[in-house]
Order: C-alpha cells, then structure tokens, then sequence
C-alpha cells in the first residue's frame, strides 16, 4: 500500500501489473493483477489466488478490494484489472457484484501487455444489479406477515 498525495493513473496501473506478478495460478496460468485506488490517495492491490479446490480460488479484484476495506477504505476512484489476454478482460460475474456493492462509481480501467485499455463503469457491467436496497424492500413489507 502506498499512500499520501493522489497517485496518477500510470502508478495505479503499474501497481496492478506488480500485483499480477504476484499471482499463484498454477493450475490456470492465467495471472490477473488489481489495483484499487482510494479517494486519499492510498493504493490496494490484489492478484488471484487459486486452490487445489477449484472453488476456493480468489480473483484479484476481490483481494484488493478486501484489503482496502480492511484497512478503512470505503471510498475509491480507479480499479485497474491488468491481464495478458488479446483483448482487455472484465470481471468475473462475482467480482462485479462486489465492485457494484464496495466500489458502485469507481473508474474501472482494463489494460493488456499491448498497451489497449477499456474504461467501464460498473453500472454497464451489471446492468439491474442485486443490492442492499432488495433486502430493505423485504424486511419493510414482511415485518409482522406470516406470508
Ligand atoms: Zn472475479
């Protein structure tokens, strides 16, 4: 973690390439590096995790994320996803549910090795998405109904 003044887009950006080198993806060999910046300037990185367990395995988007919201963060203006695919890659379903609910009107810039970038708002992403404000819906309407 880096912190202190506003970090410019390229540090954000290197940040998420160091954070892929770090990947442990024996089994899929596709490495993906996060880079989440705050809006006082921190920096919050992840890469994935895998399991033997297929299932237990942890995307990069989802180990910054937790990380920065460990450490307090609440508040983010770029995720970077750096992956050495053709073509930029978004996140996995999984992954935008959390970026909707943790990181609703973040930048989130996708970057290759060749230099190509795609800048998405999560809102395109997952277009109708499932939140908090369901769960409100419910408890409100059923308070007191056997139903
Ligand atoms: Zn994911």
């Amino acid at each position: 973690m880096s912190e202190g003044k506003k970090q410019t887009k390229e540090e954000v950006i290197e940040a998420a390439w160091s954070a892929r080198e770090r990947a442990v993806a024996p089994f899929s060999n596709f490495r993906v590096g996060c880079a989440v910046e705050t809006d006082d300037g921190r920096i919050f990185t992840g890469c994935n995790i895998e399991s033997a367990s297929y299932g237990l395995t942890v995307c990069a988007e989802r180990v910054a994320i937790w990380k920065a919201i460990s450490e307090g963060a609440r508040c983010f203006g770029l995720l970077v996803i750096a992956v050495d695919t053709e073509n930029p890659t978004p996140p996995c379903g999984t992954c935008r549910q959390i970026i909707w609910e943790h990181c609703r009107d973040t930048n989130i810039l996708l970057v290759n090795l060749q230099g190509q970038t795609e800048e998405l708002q999560i809102k395109d992403l997952l277009p109708r998405a499932f939140d908090a404000r369901y769960l409100k819906e419910i408890s409100r309407d059923k308070v007191g109904s056997k139903k």
